[in-house]
């Protein structure tokens, strides 16, 4: 059990899937070395399959009475993606070769379903969500290990995986719901996102955070009252963890799609609520998200009245600094 518990926010209704985040990440992390097709940070459309594809139904996690449930290891073809490279050099280098092409025939990869969504249009809709691990409170892998090869730091609850207990045996892939756990053929070991604890240490926050170029993520300790988190996480309320229902506890937060453009009727009118289905939110978030809607909707129609509100100026991200409170680590 950890003493202290480090948490992202991130505001989903200002996310606009540039990916500056997952390549923040990506070129930090993942370039090499047996990590070039895992994405800690993913950035994925909803409604959609996501990334591993279908990893909402592919198991882990626990029952209602606590048990683990049983998971699938996505395959590395077709739920995950090969990744591939193109023929530069024939295309470059031969007068012959005319069209660029990849050097696989792949069937799935990240955002293969990008910006397809759902709905018909006028009223298609969809929203992007970044995804990393959740540095859970009760975390799948770490249940699934049979080797206690994983661990959650005291000082700050970041799930990591000791390598040298690492044997390979892949169950923690299965044992986590979100399927943000990879297995690495090069060393036979399991890897995922560490929060980069190494800033963390130094007072700074994860590269996505760092890099974010819609400002939506917030870092910070839940038990520290001042901090941007805590207040958008137990003050207002508004910021939800992603499937609790897969009862791992997750650290990763999300400001709900609440904020979405209106619905047409068929001669074109706008109709009252946003696009997104809340039954679809609802999937997502749990249940919660219908007061969260309410007082986000109602905190933004108290600023349009030129009152104030906190809430909004938090959400609006003024201030970079004010978004990452780590110097108590
Ligand atoms: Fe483990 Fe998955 Fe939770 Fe991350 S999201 S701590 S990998 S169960
Ligand atoms: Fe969304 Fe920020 Fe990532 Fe861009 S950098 S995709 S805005 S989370």
């Amino acid at each position: 059990m950890a003493k202290r518990q480090l948490a992202m926010v991130m505001d989903l209704n200002k996310c606009i899937g540039c990916q500056t985040c997952t390549v923040a990440c990506k070129t930090q992390w993942t370039n090499r070395n047996g990590r070039e097709y895992m994405y800690w940070n993913n950035v994925e459309t909803q409604p959609g399959a996501g990334y591993p594809r279908n990893w909402m139904e592919a198991g882990g996690g626990f029952d209602a009475d606590g048990n683990l449930k049983d998971g699938i290891i996505p395959d590395m073809v077709h739920d995950y993606g090969v990744p591939w490279d193109y023929n530069h050099d024939e295309l470059f280098g031969n007068a012959e070769e005319t069209v660029l092409k990849p050097n696989t025939d792949p069937v799935w990869g990240p955002n293969w379903d990008e910006d397809v969504g759902e709905g018909d249009f006028p009223n298609s809709y969809f929203f992007y969500l970044p995804r990393i691990c959740n540095h859970c409170s009760n975390p799948g892998c770490l249940a699934a290990c049979p080797r206690e090869a994983i661990f959650k730091r005291e000082q700050d609850g970041i799930v990591l995986v000791d390598l040298d207990r690492c044997q390979g045996y892949r169950y923690c892939i299965a044992g986590c719901p979100y399927k943000k756990i990879y297995f690495n053929p090069k060393i036979s070991k399991s890897e995922k996102c560490i929060f980069c604890f190494p800033r963390i240490e130094r007072g700074l926050p994860p590269a996505c955070a760092h890099q974010c170029v819609g400002r939506i993520r917030f870092v910070g300790f839940l038990d520290d009252e001042d901090s941007q988190v805590y207040k958008l996480v137990h003050k207002y309320k508004v910021a939800l963890p992603l499937r609790p229902d897969f009862g791992t506890q997750p650290n990763v937060y999300y400001v709900p799609p609440v904020l979405s453009p209106p619905k047409f009727d068929e001669e074109g009118k706008p109709l009252e609520g946003g696009r997104i289905p809340m039954e679809y939110l609802e999937k997502l978030f749990g249940p919660e998200v219908h007061k969260a809607a309410e007082t986000l909707l109602s905190e933004m129609e108290k600023r349009k009245r030129g009152e104030e509100s906190e809430l909004m100026d938090i959400l609006i991200a003024y201030s970079h600094a004010d978004m990452f409170r780590l110097d108590e680590n």
